[in-house]
């Protein structure tokens, strides 16, 4: 009988495993949280992924449990694990995707390199940490941020104020995070592969290129990685997959600094924005890769099959019609252009689709992979 592995969350990393376990003959269902989803196409449940009874009565049909995001709350993944269901990545890891305070103690244990940091629950402490900082610092909630909402530059202690009055009112003693502003040149992201039983896996370290909080382009492999460079950011990786006992894909998102130090900024467990170069660029996609990472397979080769890929993401999309009006377009002057759409109604500023182009000259990449995501703009 075929391997069924079920995906809290009906959203584009979902959807984008639908083809892979096609592929694997894994059979792969999907509690989505509303009907029309970017995953709808495998959706076998409707429900509250908040909700312990629904996500139970999802997960004893299949053989492991695994995400399209991080929110499912810790009380719900204990009772799957209670219930003897695999859930992969396990809540113990998993927390630290959840709570950067959480990420940033766990990391300091195992001594990885970070940019300074402080919890901080008071306007008072804010400002210590400023005055030790040159009076900068980047201030974030702990949960339930993504794509740069949740994180703010500040400069004095009182810009915080409103977040601190939200702890206060929350009444659970919490704190906010306060970190040192880096100085750094540019972002990358190591992603890596874990099964259950050890198996660790690297991808090539990337670039990524953020506008507005937001990742626009990838490029695989990071430009100007020197050897010594790229090790660097794969022993980190492996490192946290090992530390954390992280299973299926881990991204960790790094900081490259004006002199030169890699410093972790964030994970994430899942397929990962990052990644999606390795759809059309790697020997094995990160989806396939999660996939087979989740079920205790044997782990496919990470390495690319270009000698560059490129991935822009398609932000925003048309005013008017499908993003699918425009592919005729597209596919005309961009025949080596990849694009995926993910099925979602087009919003300014949202993550309706990408496109892949993978080829041996960098420039020719970028520009082709620039081109046909613009036609799908207004
Ligand atoms: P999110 O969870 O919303 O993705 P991140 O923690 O990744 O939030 O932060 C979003 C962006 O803010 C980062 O990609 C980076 O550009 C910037 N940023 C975050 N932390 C720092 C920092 N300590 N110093 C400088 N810039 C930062």
């Amino acid at each position: 009988m075929a391997l069924r592995v079920g995906v809290v969350g009906g959203g584009q990393l979902a959807r984008m495993m639908i083809a892979p376990a096609v592929e694997l003959g894994v059979e792969l269902r999907v509690l989505a949280e509303e009907e029309g989803m970017s995953a709808s196409l495998a959706a076998t449940a409707v429900g509250d992924y908040r909700d312990a009874e629904t996500v139970l009565a999802f997960a004893r049909d299949v053989d492991v449990v695994t995400f399209d995001h991080e929110h499912v709350p810790q009380d719900v993944l204990q009772t799957l694990v209670d219930a003897s269901i695999p859930v992969h990545p396990g809540p113990h890891a998993l927390r630290f995707a959840q709570d950067k305070l959480q990420m940033r103690a766990r990391l300091q244990e195992i001594g990885m390199p970070q940019p300074e940091w402080a919890a901080v629950t008071s306007r008072e402490e804010l400002q210590a940490f400023l005055d030790g900082h040159g009076g900068s610092a980047v201030v974030k909630t702990p949960r339930g941020g993504y794509d740069g909402k949740g994180v703010r530059v500040v400069h004095a202690a009182t810009e915080a104020d409103d977040w601190f009055a939200a702890l206060a009112e929350d009444g659970r003693g919490g704190a906010l995070l306060a970190e040192e502003l880096v100085d750094f040149s540019r972002e990358l992201a190591q992603q890596i592969a874990r099964r259950p039983s050890g198996e660790v896996r690297a991808y090539p370290v990337v670039e990524t290129v953020q506008r507005d909080g937001v990742c626009a382009e990838v490029i695989a492999p990071a430009p100007r990685s020197s050897g010594r460079m790229a090790d660097v950011a794969a022993r980190i990786g492996i490192g946290i997959a090992e530390g954390l006992d992280v299973t299926g894909m881990l991204a960790v998102e790094l900081f490259e600094t004006t002199d030169e130090r890699l410093l972790v900024n964030e994970l994430a467990m899942r397929p990962h924005n990052s990644g999606h170069w390795s759809q059309d660029g790697g020997v094995t996609s990160q989806f396939e890769q999660h996939l087979r990472a989740v079920l205790d397979l044997p782990l496919g080769d990470p390495e690319p099959r270009a000698e560059w890929s490129v991935m822009v993401n398609i932000l925003g999309g048309p005013a008017e019609g499908a993003l699918e009006d425009r592919f005729a377009t597209a596919m005309a002057a961009h025949p080596m252009a990849k694009v995926h759409t993910y099925g979602k109604a087009p919003r300014p500023g949202r993550k309706v689709g990408h496109v892949n182009v993978a080829g041996e000259d960098l420039d020719e990449a970028v520009y082709q992979a620039r081109a046909a995501a613009s036609v799908f703009l207004d």
